[in-house]
């Protein structure tokens, strides 16, 4: 039997790992769908301590993975499909391909994924045709062109804003006739003239050009019905994120958005004994590389300090 699983091996993974690791617990990291995590479609990542020029965000993680298998981490290359944790000493994770892993401890840090609108084309041209969750990762790629981004929050308008610095112009398309953002956000987006806003719309369809890359959104006035065409060479999908927490529904403690709830009084041990959490599966509010890490760092101590 394991001591301890960390399941996910992104910043919250990997930091928990190091810290593990060097706690003596010869952990196993099970790497996930998506090895490194959400951080790894981020290009510079300019604010996590000690990198005043800024650094890549794989290549952060990257150096994270070094540092914990420097300390004896062990990383396979495996998601968990479903867990069992109904017995105390024993719990059980089981993973894609049919494997079991039994461990006394488990850190969950498998993270959260960009929400996505569902749409037609939405899916076919995501990630390289033109639909993209990250501006900052892809924004730059449009330099001199016209791009669209759905969502009304923070991120939405802080993408938009953001795209202003390459792109000729943005459509910013929101449900509502209202921002969810803060008001200061809102304010910066409403003074920026390279930014139209369209309000009262949802995405209807996103249209490929003959390259197979994207060429339009249709957008459909919720009050009106009517349906706009937007020429625009991407759209930036910022409405949100869901976290990764589907295999682990059911046993242990989560809100009504899929979020693992710590139980009182402590911002890593879940409602199970043993089981701990870390990074943007748990936390819905910070999200950032230093709070995951954060998260890791204190699983790894509590686990190690735990009977
Ligand atoms: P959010 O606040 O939940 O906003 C999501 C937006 O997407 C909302 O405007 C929502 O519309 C819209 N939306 C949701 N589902 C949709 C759908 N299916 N179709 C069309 N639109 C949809 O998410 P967020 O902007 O990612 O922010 C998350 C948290 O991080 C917030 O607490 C935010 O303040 C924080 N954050 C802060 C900063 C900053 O301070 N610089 C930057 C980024 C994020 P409705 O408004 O109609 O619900």
């Amino acid at each position: 039997m394991e001591e301890l699983v960390i399941v996910g091996s992104g910043c919250a993974g990997m930091s928990a790992a190091i810290y593990a690791a060097r706690a003596g617990m010869n952990p196993l990291v099970l790497e996930g769908d998506r090895p490194g995590g959400l951080i790894t479609t981020t290009s510079d990542v300019e604010n996590f301590p000690s990198y005043p020029e800024g650094i890549n965000g794989f290549e952060l993680v990257w150096r994270m993975r070094q540092q914990a298998e420097k300390f004896g981490a062990r990383i396979e290359g495996a998601s968990v499909k479903s867990v069992d944790f109904s017995d105390a000493n024993r719990k059980i994770l089981k993973l894609d391909g049919g494997k079991s892993i039994e461990a006394k401890k488990i850190v969950i840090a498998v993270g959260s994924s960009p929400r996505l609108t569902g749409v037609k084309g939405e899916a076919e041209l995501y990630g390289g045709g033109g639909v993209s969750a990250c501006a900052t990762c892809d924004g730059a790629f449009y330099r001199g062109q016209p791009v669209v981004v759905i969502g009304g929050g923070d991120s939405a308008c802080e993408e938009a804003l953001f795209l202003t610095r390459f792109c000729s112009k943005v459509y910013l398309v929101h449900r509502r006739d209202e921002f969810r953002a803060s008001k200061i956000m809102a304010d910066r987006v409403v003074s920026n003239d390279k930014i139209e806003r369209v309000m009262s719309c949802v995405p209807d369809e996103i249209e490929a050009g003959k390259d197979g890359k994207c060429e339009a959104i249709k957008v459909r006035g919720v009050k009106t019905g009517e349906i706009r065409r937007i020429e625009c060479k991407c759209v930036f999908v910022a409405i949100g994120h869901v976290p990764n927490t589907g295999s682990f529904r059911g046993s242990v403690e989560m809100d009504s958005e899929g979020y693992i709830v710590p139980r009182e009084g402590s911002l890593v041990e879940t409602d199970i004994d043993g089981v701990y959490v870390a990074g943007d599966c748990s936390d819905k509010k910070f999200r950032q590389a230093i709070t995951a890490s954060a998260m890791g760092c204190m699983a790894a101590i509590i686990a190690s300090q735990k009977q």
